[in-house]
């Protein structure tokens, strides 16, 4: 039990959610001995942080200094509170409705270089694996239906962790640790190739896909902004027939 020192109420609103903040929180509380939590309310995150008054400004100071790069931060209130003398410790806490009024949706983060390098790694587990994703990258905004930005509030819902990945997501030095969308081969969404003559998944619909163009056919790829058109132009064959091609590329 910790009795002496300070604690502080932090609530921080911008883009805040989905940028693995919490987890950041909490690496930044460990690193200073400090106990509390952290939580997503509504569109922003709150935290409380106990212990040493000089580990606490740090603790302030770095939040701002430090934040993960997708992390856009716009208002940071700090409000020195009650000491709790609760057990030592930082938690992240489930998440509430409450906040202010400002909302911020978290966006779609760019494939990261780690998961670039598992995607491209035989060995990997989620070798090939579409939707790989982590704390530092992959779909929010497309996901979400509403704030706060937690997995039972995304299209992820439907899909449930395999003991592999739900490791992932609740071990608190994984860069998967609180990763909402994470997912596998096993358990996550997968790839679907559907024409006249039926479906198929996995890897099976990537070669599919494939054959499909090789045929001449006309590919329509659903991602997660959208819709691509995707079709194989004939060999070339006249200055004409150049010339409407070339714009054709160029369109695409
Ligand atoms: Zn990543
Ligand atoms: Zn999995």
């Amino acid at each position: 039990m910790k009795t002496t020192g300070k604690r502080y109420r932090v609530h921080i609103t911008g883009i805040v959610q989905g940028v693995g903040f919490r987890p950041f929180l909490h690496k930044l509380a460990l690193e200073r001995s400090l106990g509390g939590w952290a939580k997503n309310a509504g569109g922003a995150v709150i935290a409380e942080i106990e212990g040493d008054p000089d580990e606490c400004a740090a603790f302030l100071r770095d939040l701002e200094e430090k934040a993960p790069a997708p992390a856009v931060l716009r208002r940071i209130n700090v409000d020195e509170i009650g000491m709790r003398a609760v057990p030592a410790g930082f938690k992240i806490l489930p998440s509430d409705g409450q906040s202010g009024l400002e909302r911020f949706l978290p966006v779609d983060i760019g494939l990261c270089e780690q998961c670039r390098s598992e995607l491209l790694d035989p060995l990997d587990r989620r070798y090939e694996y579409p939707f790989i994703n982590c704390c530092r990258c992959g779909p929010r905004y497309t996901i979400v239906r509403e704030l706060p930005y937690d997995r039972e509030r995304t299209s992820m819902r439907s899909f449930h962790l395999c003991l592999d990945c739900r490791f992932e997501y609740e071990f608190e030095d994984d860069r998967r640790y609180h990763a909402e969308p994470n997912a596998c081969w096993e358990c996550g969404p997968q790839y679907a190739f559907l024409d006249s003559e039926g479906q198929s998944t996995g890897r099976d619909a990537l070669d599919a896909a494939v054959e499909a163009l090789d045929d001449g056919r006309i590919l329509a790829i659903k991602g997660v902004g959208g819709f691509i058109s995707f079709v194989t132009l004939p060999p070339l064959r006249s200055s004409s027939a150049c010339a409407s091609s070339s714009i054709g590329r160029r369109s695409l």
